[in-house]
């Protein structure tokens, strides 16, 4: 059997009960084969992006999981589109609704991957304050491969919109720190 892995885990919700979105799906993370989360952060409130012409959205709820795993990073993906599909709501008969639940694989170890259907870090990762911070709540000193600390990306970030909402029920005491 592989050796494990950390791996980092970006959750986002905006619809059907973001909140509840977010907290059944760190459960379905911990129930995965060969996985275990090792800690979440808070909850985070994090108004949708305003453009022209793209509709007022209700806020988001953001959280980022550490997860220890034995799986590989496309069986990981696999696992975390298997999570989505399981929380998508057919909005009608026609077509399918927005999605409920966004799940991004944020960092595998110090692994980088260069895959048509997987990039690892995420591309967005240190651009994006809703992610940024919650990883730095769980890892102060996690680094991007190859990119250094991701401690000093964060510096020139704005944290202005963010708001803590709650821990996730059930998973206060898990840390990083913590033995298996
Ligand atoms: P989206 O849900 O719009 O963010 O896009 C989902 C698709 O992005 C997935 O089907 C993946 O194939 C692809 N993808 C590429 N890199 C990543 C990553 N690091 N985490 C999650 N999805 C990724």
């Amino acid at each position: 059997m592989s050796t494990a892995i950390t791996a980092y885990v970006g959750l986002g919700s905006n619809l059907e009960q973001p909140r509840r979105q977010v907290e059944r799906a760190v459960v379905r993370l911990d129930l995965l084969a060969d996985c275990r989360v090792q800690a979440v952060s808070s909850l985070y409130r994090n108004p949708a992006l305003q453009a022209p012409g793209v509709p007022a959205q209700p806020d988001f709820i953001n959280a980022v999981a550490a997860l220890e795993t034995r799986l590989g990073p496309l069986a990981l993906l696999d696992a975390l589109l298997g999570i989505e599909a399981a929380q998508h709501r057919r909005r009608d008969g026609v077509r399918w609704g927005p999605r409920t639940l966004d799940l991004d694989l944020l960092l595998y170890g110090q692994m980088q991957v260069e895959e048509p259907r997987l990039q690892v870090p995420h591309p967005e990762l240190a651009r994006r304050p809703f992610v940024v911070h919650p990883l730095l709540e769980i890892a102060p000193g996690v680094r991007l491969p190859g990119a250094g600390a991701l401690a000093d990306a964060a510096a020139a970030l704005g944290v202005d919109a963010l708001e803590r909402v709650g821990a996730v029920a059930g998973f206060e005491h898990r840390s990083l720190q913590e033995p298996a």
